[in-house]
C-alpha cells in the first residue's frame, strides 16, 4: 500500500545530492511531497532529482552551500517560488573525516544547521507551521571511539578532533532550543542521531582495514545502517504522524547509544 503522508507538501532538503539526503529525497517524494533537493554537489542533486521524476515524483534542484547565510534564505525563498510551499525543511548537509579542520567542520555542520533552522523557523511560521528536521549523530550524544587516534593512543590526534562531536552535539542543542521557542508558534522542530550509514561519508573508513566489522560491532544489531532507514525516520518526522513530536533527538542508530 503507497503512503501518502506528505500529499501537497513541500520538502526543503540539503545535502539532497548523496546518502542520506538522497534516499530521504527519494522517500519523501515517494510518500507525495514536492522535494526541492539542495546540495553543493549539484550533479549530485540532479541525479536525485532524475530518480525522483523516474518514479513519477516532483522536485526541483539548487546548487547550495549551507555554510553562506544568505545562500540559505534564498535557498527558502527559492522553494516557495519554484514548487510553491515550504512545509518541512530537513537541514541535512554534512561533512565528516579527519580531513576537515575545527572550522570547516563547525561551519558546515553546525553554523549550516543554525541557518536552516533559524531562518527556516521564521519562514515556516509566514506559512502558518512546518516541521524542520535536523541531522545530527550518535556523535551528538556520546563522544565517538572509531577515530585512529582513539583506538591508537601512539597516533598523534589530529587537528579537528572533537569538531564533528561538538558540532553534532550543537545540533542538538539547537533543535532543542528551537523546538521551545518554535512550538507554540506550530513548528516542530527535531533531529535524528543515526549510527554509522552506509553512504560515501563513510566510505573512506569503511574501506581501512578490520574497520567496516569494527564499527559493525559498536551497534548491538552488529551491523551498520542503510540510508533509507534513517529517510524513514525523517519521513515519519516530516510527517503529521509526529504531529505530537517536538524537540526530540532521535537516535536510528541500532542500539549504539542505548549501552
Ligand atoms: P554524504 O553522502 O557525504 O552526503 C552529504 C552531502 O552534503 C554531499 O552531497 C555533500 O556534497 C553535501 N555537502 C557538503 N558540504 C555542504 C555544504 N557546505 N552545503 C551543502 N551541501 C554540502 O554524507 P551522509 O552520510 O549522507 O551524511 C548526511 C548527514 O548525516 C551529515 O550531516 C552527516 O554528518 C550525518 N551523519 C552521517 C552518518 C553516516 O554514518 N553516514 C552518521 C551520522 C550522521 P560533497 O559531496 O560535494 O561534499
Amino acid at each position: 500500500m503507497a503512503i501518502d503522508r506528505l500529499n501537497d507538501r513541500v520538502a526543503l532538503i540539503t545535502g539532497a545530492g548523496s546518502g542520506i539526503g538522497r534516499a530521504s529525497a527519494l522517500r519523501m517524494a515517494s510518500e507525495g511531497a514536492a522535494v526541492m533537493c539542495a546540495d553543493l554537489n549539484v550533479e549530485g542533486a540532479q541525479t536525485t532529482a532524475a530518480q525522483i521524476a523516474e518514479h513519477g515524483g516532483r522536485s526541483a534542484t539548487m546548487e547550495l552551500d549551507v555554510t553562506s547565510e544568505d545562500a540559505v534564505k534564498d535557498a527558502l525563498a527559492q522553494t516557495v517560488a519554484v514548487l510553491g510551499g515550504l512545509d518541512v525543511i530537513f537541514n541535512n548537509a554534512g561533512i565528516g573525516g579527519a580531513a576537515y579542520t575545527w572550522d570547516q567542520t563547525i561551519d558546515v555542520n553546525l553554523t549550516g544547521v543554525y541557518y536552516g533552522t533559524y531562518h527556516g523557523a521564521a519562514a515556516l511560521v509566514e506559512r502558518g507551521g512546518g516541521a524542520i528536521i535536523n541531522t545530527a549523530s550518535i556523535a551528538g550524544l556520546n563522544g565517538l571511539v572509531s577515530s585512529a587516534s582513539t583506538r591508537d593512543p601512539n597516533l598523534p590526534v589530529e587537528p579537528g578532533a572533537g569538531a564533528y562531536v561538538a558540532a553534532k552535539h550543537g545540533v542538538v542543542g539547537i533543535t532543542r532550543q528551537f523546538a521551545v521557542t518554535y512550538g507554540p508558534r506550530n513548528v516542530r522542530v527535531n533531529a535524528i542521531c543515526p549510527g554509522y550509514i552506509h553512504t560515501p561519508m563513510t566510505a573512506g573508513i569503511r574501506e581501512m582495514d578490520g574497520a567496516e566489522e569494527f564499527l559493525a560491532g559498536l551497534h548491538p544489531m552488529g551491523r551498520l545502517g542503510q540510508p533509507e532507514e534513517i529517510a524513514a525516520a525523517a519521513a515519519f518526522l516530516a510527517s503529521d504522524d509526529a504531529s505530537f513530536v517536538n524537540g526530540v533527538a532521535l537516535p536510528v542508530d541500532g542500539g549504539y547509544t542505548a549501552r
